[in-house]
């Protein structure tokens, strides 16, 4: 990895001062510290459908003891034909839930014609897997002076995931918070929408103080897949956890997109539980020499 790894200067300026691969540059949102000593919990809807539904899941969510609420008002589908999100009129519903609960928001900007727009609800920009290689994306969000929570693109290799990362960097934004939703392999769909890369997060935090989260929802396609991985991610030394969150069973069939992989917030308790157990098991000791060799 060190042999291939690209240029990334404007990133090694901001983890130049850690020389201790086990600490991390937190990303501050709000109240919240993305890479502190407490693993982060991002939880709700995969998209914003009504403003009562947003609230219900955000309400739930919140007394279950998520960090911040996620959910997308435009939403990068496959089928031209499938919904969409609800666009501007979503973002007024994450904005009147942030406005009720106190949550901070986290929601996707795929336009870089609207980053200004989605800036102005979003306390994190969240850049799709979709849309981690849309370069002039990239840098529109590097300069709308929020947080950025970039997802890895399902065929990224770990070195233009942090290019894509060093794109946002570059415009003066050192606020990227790296997240691992799965990956592409020829198991595609036979048990799993997408295959976990937990391999991924000991590299990438010997590569980069950036905090490094994981999103086991769209990972697995598969609600009952989501607890157990999320906990494996833990262990595996992810600082913070994204998970879609459904309020009844009934939303199972009835929400408007990714139903099935959505937990119940009994379920997203449970998981919160696992943050509050102290440091993740995964040793990074190991990590000193590798980080030197990619800091030149
Ligand atoms: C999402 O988190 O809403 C989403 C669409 O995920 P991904 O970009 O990882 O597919
Ligand atoms: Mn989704």
């Amino acid at each position: 990895m060190t042999r291939r790894m690209p240029e990334l200067s404007i990133l090694r300026q901001t983890w130049s001062p850690y020389s201790d691969p086990r600490s991390t540059h937190t990303v501050q949102v709000g109240k919240v510290r993305v890479g502190g000593a407490r693993p982060i919990v991002i939880a709700g809807p995969c998209a914003v459908e009504s403003l009562d539904q947003t609230l219900e899941i955000a309400h739930a969510i919140k007394r279950a003891g998520a960090d911040l609420l996620r959910g997308g008002a435009f939403k990068p589908i496959t089928s031209p034909h499938s919904f969409q999100g609800l666009g501007i009129k979503g973002l007024e519903i994450l904005s009147e839930v942030r406005r009720i609960t106190g949550l901070g928001i986290v929601t996707e900007v795929m336009d870089p014609r609207l980053v200004s727009e989605v800036a102005e609800v979003a306390d994190i920009l969240q850049i799709g897997s979709r849309s981690m290689q849309n370069f002039p994306l990239l840098t529109e969000v590097g300069r709308a002076g929020r947080p950025v929570l970039l997802k890895r693109a399902w065929s990224a290799t770990l070195e233009e995931w942090l290019c894509a990362a060093e794109y946002i960097a570059v415009q003066g934004n050192r606020n990227i918070i790296l997240c691992e939703r799965g990956i592409r392999t020829s198991c595609h769909w036979e048990y799993s929408r997408n295959i976990l890369d937990l391999n991924v997060i000991k590299p990438l935090r010997q590569a980069t103080p950036l905090p490094v989260i994981v999103d086991p929802s769209h990972a697995t396609g598969q609600a009952h897949l989501v607890p157990v991985m999320s906990q494996a991610a833990l262990a595996a030394g992810a600082q913070g956890l994204l998970i879609e969150v459904i309020a009844k069973e009934a939303s199972r069939v009835q929400a408007r997109c990714d139903g099935e992989q959505g937990i119940f917030p009994e379920e997203l308790e449970q998981i919160v539980a696992l943050t509050h157990q102290g440091a993740p098991a995964a040793s990074f000791n190991s990590a000193a020499s590798l980080v030197g060799g990619l800091a030149k």
